[in-house]
């Protein structure tokens, strides 16, 4: 490395310049003996052009003085000198990159270069012992490749370069090429500008960031925000007021100012009132605008009600704070509505209260009087409720004891007062209380779950004055029964009395005694029906065996038609006459007899009766049925052949020559014939209904209800026949000399136009032909001739 000499004036010159810009002046003279000055001086300009252009001059000068070497050599001295008064590292490489001038700074920026930085020496090696040195921090990781990316932007005309050095310093590299090929490297340190840009940005960005997250909570605001400059022009506007103002698009909104907003809305119809009369209603908006006394609450057209706050800042913003109160209005507004309807009720409950027929009086939860009703007033006209009204219940009560007005309270009112007081509103029963004038209040007292007191108040007077009538009425009513009963049981028979809906009413001891099996079904409440049926399934009544519902169907139709008494056959023989009436009310009254005794002494007779009917048709000689047995049935089987359309035979019978028999047997004799015939045509016949009968003398009749002719005719065969095989003898006879018979047969259906004695007297007229044809015959009644 060679030194060149340095012009020994250059040095004033150069301090005099004094700034670090002017180092590559500085540069430009250290070159004054290099080939590439002319280069040098093209490149060089701007504010150090004409520092430069000095240095120049006195670059020729110094050509021109090459040959003073000492003189260069204090030139260069003085330039070395100057260099170190730079502020920053400086270093200039010729054309081949190996340093030619440097200063002290320039060496303390590369601070592991611990050689002292020879002259000479290559750029790149320079580089590598400060990436080796670690005190290039880009450097740390890999110098290989830092070198090489270093290299390429070496000579280029890239910006200057930073580098984060150790220390937490920042240097910057500016490289600048000379005319002839070299290169001056200034190195700088700027870690204070850094720091400080660093700190700038921070600050922006915190600003930034701050502005946004501002911006993001105006916008998150459940409220509109307007924000006004000085001139009161709309600066910010959050996302909550832009909705509620779809007719401004908050782009074109802002810097408006607020009046120029007012009227364009107005245009759209807003606000509504101040439709009509909008000059006005702005001039009245603008007048107050930045000094509203309180804040408004305005109406929105899509039926939002807000609260508009508006602040003048101490820099003369104005914010304007909308606020959503529409819930709140509606909210005010059911609230008022609730209020109207329960103000409504009220005085629907008060002249409810008012229509009812009762007295009520309502204590609050401090028991006083709040409430009460006319009817309470007419109920105790002595008391003025409108002065009460208020005062507690119990000044009220003494007042009244204090009047005498509470009858049960006369001579213990304190006690009263403190026992009425103990139970108020919390009785479980209604208080009955008697008043003065005599009245009856009932008095019904109930706790709402307010804690207040509802008193019922109703003059019960008419109804206990009723329940005691009725009671009296009861009382009476009993004891006629009981006197009824006491009459009943005094009664020889049994008694029974059923009311209009045939149930039992009363009965005596007598009446059940007769009717043991149905006694458990005599009571009271009982119906006839009831007591019929239980006893007709029980044995009560031997009758019903059998068929006990036709039984039961006709006593309830007897007990009904309650015309005759009716015989009862009881078991054990005993008998009852139930003798039953109608009474004034339509019940029935019954009397039972025991007639066991009459019906006994009654069934002797009848059959007494029967067997005297029955021998007073019995003939006496013979033991066959009489003349009058004949008559009687006769007319009977007369009648009843008539109804039925029937044939009716008689067949006349008469013994031949009798009297000759007499004669020649004697009367005892024929006695005993007669009852030898008599037995004979009894023996022929065969129904029940058919009757042999002596007729009279020793005349016989066979009477044959529903025979016919022929019938009759084989009937007189069988009896003649009968008779010859008996064949008793009649010695006297003109005609056998055996007993015969003559016999007449007639045959009548009957009818209504003639009597019965025809059929007789036509049988007879058959007879008298049977005798006259000879005897021993029957002949038959022709009715034709
Ligand atoms: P005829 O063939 O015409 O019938 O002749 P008859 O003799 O049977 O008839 P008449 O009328 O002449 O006589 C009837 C007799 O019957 C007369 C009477 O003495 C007799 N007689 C009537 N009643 C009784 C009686 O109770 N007992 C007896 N032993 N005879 C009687
Ligand atoms: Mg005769
Ligand atoms: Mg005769």
């Amino acid at each position: 490395m060679t030194s060149r000499p340095a012009a020994a004036p250059l040095a004033p010159l150069l301090v005099s310049a004094g700034c670090g810009a002017a180092g590559l002046g500085l540069v430009v003279a250290a070159l004054a003996g290099h080939p590439a000055v002319g280069t040098a001086r093209a490149l060089l300009g701007g504010a150090g052009a004409a520092l430069l252009w000095m240095a120049c001059l006195y670059l020729r000068q110094t050509l021109r003085l090459r040959r003073a070497r000492d003189s260069a050599e204090r030139a260069r001295s003085q330039l070395l000198a100057t260099l170190e008064i730079l502020p920053d590292g400086l270093a200039i490489y010729d054309a081949q990159d190996r340093l030619v001038l440097c200063n002290a700074r320039y060496r303390e920026v590369v601070p592991g270069t611990t050689v002292p930085m020879e002259y000479g020496i290559q750029f790149e090696e320079v580089l590598r012992r400060a990436a080796e040195s670690g005190e290039i921090l880009d450097a740390q990781d890999d110098i290989p490749g830092w070198l090489a990316g270093r290299m390429a932007r070496h000579r280029s005309p890239a910006a200057p370069e930073v580098q984060a050095v150790q220390g937490g310093r920042w240097m910057q590299i500016t490289e600048k090429l000379l005319g002839g090929g070299g290169v001056v490297v200034l190195r700088a340190d700027i870690t204070e500008a850094v720091l400080k840009e660093r700190a700038l940005t921070e600050a922006l960005n915190q600003a930034e960031l701050a502005e946004r997250r501002l911006r993001e909570a105006v916008n998150a605001m459940p409220a509109g925000l307007d924000i006004y400059d000085e001139q009161d022009r709309l600066i910010l506007c959050n996302d909550f007021m832009a909705s509620l103002r779809p007719h401004l698009p908050v782009d074109t909104s802002l810097g408006k100012t607020y009046e120029e907003l007012l009227r364009e809305g107005l245009k759209h119809g807003i606000p509504e009132e101040a439709q009509g009369q909008e000059e006005l209603w702005l001039a009245h908006e603008m007048a107050l605008r930045g000094h509203r006394p309180a804040p408004e609450v305005r109406h929105y057209p899509n039926g939002v009600w807000m609260h508009m706050h508006e602040r003048r800042t101490p820099s003369g913003m104005t914010v304007v704070v909308r606020l959503d109160i529409t819930d709140l209005i509606e909210q005010r507004q059911k609230l008022e509505e609730a209020r109207q309807e329960s103000q409504r009720i009220r005085q629907l409950l008060e002249r409810a209260v008012e229509a009812l027929p009762v007295s009520i009086e309502i204590f609050d939860h401090q028991d006083r009087l709040v409430l009460y009703n006319q009817q309470l007033s007419r109920m105790y006209p002595h008391m003025n409720y409108a002065e009460h009204l208020g005062k507690s219940f119990a000044e009220i009560l003494r007042y009244s004891v204090d009047r005498g007005l509470i009858p049960s309270a006369l001579g213990r009112e304190e006690a009263w007062i403190a026992e009425r007081l103990s139970e108020h509103g919390s009785r479980t029963s209604t208080l009955v209380q008697r008043l003065a004038d005599g009245r009856w209040i009932n008095i019904y007292e109930t706790r709402t779950p307010e804690n207040y007191v509802v008193a019922v108040r109703l003059d019960v007077t008419d109804l206990i004055e009723q329940r005691q009538a009725l009671e009296a009425a009861q009382t009476a009513a009993l004891q006629a029964q009981q006197t009824l009963q006491d009459a009943v049981e005094s009664l020889p028979e049994g008694f029974a009395l059923f009311d209009a809906d045939d149930r039992l009413v009363v009965c005596n001891t007598q009446y059940l005694r007769l009717y043991p099996i149905s006694a458990p079904m005599i009571v009271p409440g009982s119906t006839f029906e009831q007591i019929a049926r239980y006893g007709a399934e029980r044995g009560q009544y031997p009758d019903a065996i059998g068929d006990v519902e036709a039984w039961v169907a006709q006593r309830i139709a007897d007990h009904r038609a309650a015309a005759h008494a009716v015989l009862q056959r009881l078991p054990e023989g005993r008998w009852v006459q139930a003798d039953e009436r109608r009474t004034p009310q339509g019940g029935i009254a019954g009397v039972r007899t025991d007639v066991t005794q009459l019906v006994h002494k009654e069934q002797e007779l009848a059959a007494a009766n029967a067997q005297l009917a029955l021998l007073s048709t019995t003939d006496g000689v013979t033991g066959i049925g009489n003349r009058r047995r004949f008559d009687e049935r006769l007319a009977t089987e007369w009648q009843r052949c008539g109804r039925h359309q029937t044939p009716l035979s008689v067949i006349l019978v008469d013994i031949d020559h009798f009297k000759l028999y007499n004669d020649h047997y004697g009367h005892l004799a024929g006695d005993e014939c007669l009852r030898h015939v008599a037995q004979l045509l009894q023996g022929m016949t065969r129904r029940a209904d058919e009757v042999a009968a002596r007729y009279g003398g020793e005349e016989f009749v066979l009477l044959l209800p529903d025979v016919p002719q022929a019938d009759a005719i084989a009937m007189a065969r069988r009896c003649m026949a009968g008779l010859r095989d008996a064949a008793l003898a009649h010695a006297r006879s003109p005609t056998a000399p055996v007993i015969t018979l003559s016999m007449g047969i007639a045959t009548m259906v009957p009818r209504a136009d003639r009597g019965s004695d025809t059929l007789v007297q036509a049988a007879d007229a058959a007879l008298y032909r049977a005798k006259s044809a000879g005897r021993n015959r029957f002949e038959v009644f022709d009715p034709a001739p």
